[in-house]
């Protein structure tokens, strides 16, 4: 970080003048307790023996066989607690606001994974929790809402807009407004400072995990590190512990829908510009009369206008690369893994793994990809049937 809540140019905090107070309070916690014994100690003891952490580091053999280039591992965060990388950054959240003493949570989720993994922090930690999710994707994630119902959290079904993330966030954040006793528990490494680097914090564990596995498994680094970008916060998790080792390609895949060349994506970095989103200065896709276009995935976790601030920045100063694909694209990638490996991955993640079958072919036998396998596609069954269907 450049200056206090920037990423270069990106990031800083644009918010109501009550909600700065609590983003200050939240900072001065999180700067008390980020290197904190206790906490760290309390913090890996919950991804140990509650989430299953370290997750593996997987050699796809099948996989790498069958597409004759690079050898690809999956990082298996789809092997977490819950089905995804979600669980990491909630529980350092839910610790540190059972640090301020609060007894009430409030959340937005896409796909559904960070309000079930808020809701099961919630209830292991006796909170209450409301979590607010769009119309269109209490439709599409009808499973994670009975999950989130069934661990005693309130689900919120948002119909504004195109009744998706974007505006869930809105909706959250005017529930914060109505309650600043709440603690508001964010899902991706976006928003206003002090939260994108609150999420990195609590996600760098991947990297972490899968850097010294790597070494211990090949005796070297990677050659690239693939992750799907939402709001950015598995990617960011599965970069963090690269960045400074210029021998590794970081490469971030976007969802690019029907296209980026048609109005029916989600491809913030490949399209959009710069511009302030959710109270951050970032990459956003904008209309033409400065409101917030309207975006298209069909993996809900992916559908957001937005973008993590470190990545803008990392976007501007070439350190990662960030491309797209296609919602045809991922589908063939997750139905690919599903058959060669007897893995299902998250709709979101198979964008990611798209990306290392695109690339592994024209890569050498003796070259190294690892996927971040964000999440498992148990959620995204129904909505894959449909879309064969209906091809
Ligand atoms: C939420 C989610 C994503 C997208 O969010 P990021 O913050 O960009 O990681 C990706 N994969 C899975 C499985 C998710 O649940």
């Amino acid at each position: 970080m450049t200056q206090k809540g920037f990423y270069g140019d990106f990031g800083g905090s644009f918010v109501p003048k009550e909600i700065q107070t609590l983003l200050n309070e939240l900072e001065d916690i999180f700067e008390k307790y980020r290197k904190d014994d206790e906490f760290l100690k309390e913090y890996h003891y919950y991804l140990t023996d509650y989430a299953g952490r370290e997750t593996p580091l997987y050699f796809a053999e099948s996989l790498t066989n069958y597409l004759g280039g690079a050898k690809i591992y999956l990082k298996r965060e789809d092997l977490n607690h819950l089905g995804s990388h979600k669980l990491n950054n909630v529980l350092g959240q839910i610790l540190l606001a059972k640090r301020m003493g609060k007894t009430r949570v409030i959340a937005e989720t896409g796909a559904g994974q960070h309000g079930v993994a808020t809701a099961a922090a919630a209830a292991k930690f006796g909170m209450a929790c409301d979590v607010y999710m769009g119309a269109e994707d209490v439709k599409r994630q009808r499973l994670n809402v009975f999950r989130m119902e069934m661990m005693g959290a309130r689900v919120h079904a948002v119909e504004a807009g195109t009744a998706t993330l974007k505006e869930a966030v809105d909706a959250a954040f005017a529930a914060w407004m109505a309650d600043l006793d709440a603690f508001y528990v964010l899902g991706s490494a976006v928003g206003p400072h002090p939260y994108p680097s609150i999420v990195h914090e609590f996600q760098k564990i991947i990297s972490e995990e899968s850097r010294q596995q790597i070494l211990d498994k090949e005796g070297r680094l990677p050659d690239a590190v693939i992750a799907c970008v939402g709001g950015g916060s598995n990617a960011i998790g599965a970069f963090s512990e690269y960045i400074t080792d210029n021998s590794v390609t970081l490469i971030g895949v976007e969802a690019a829908g029907h296209g980026v060349d048609t109005e029916k994506h989600a491809a913030t970095m490949t399209k959009g510009s710069v511009g302030i989103i959710d109270g951050m200065k970032t990459f956003a896709l904008f209309e033409k009369d400065g409101s917030v276009a309207p975006v298209y995935s069909i993996s809900a976790g992916l559908d957001y206008p937005g973008v993590g601030p470190e990545h803008a920045f990392l976007k501007e100063n070439g350190r990662v690369e960030y491309v797209s694909a296609t919602d045809d694209e991922a589908v063939q990638a997750l139905l690919l893994l599903s058959k060669m490996e007897g893995i299902i991955p998250a709709i979101e993640s198979s964008h990611a793994l798209a990306e290392a079958i695109k690339r592994a072919p024209y890569m050498s036998k003796d070259q190294i990809i690892i996927v971040n396998l964000s999440g498992r596609g148990d959620k995204d069954v129904a909505s894959i049937a449909d879309y064969l269907e209906n091809k």
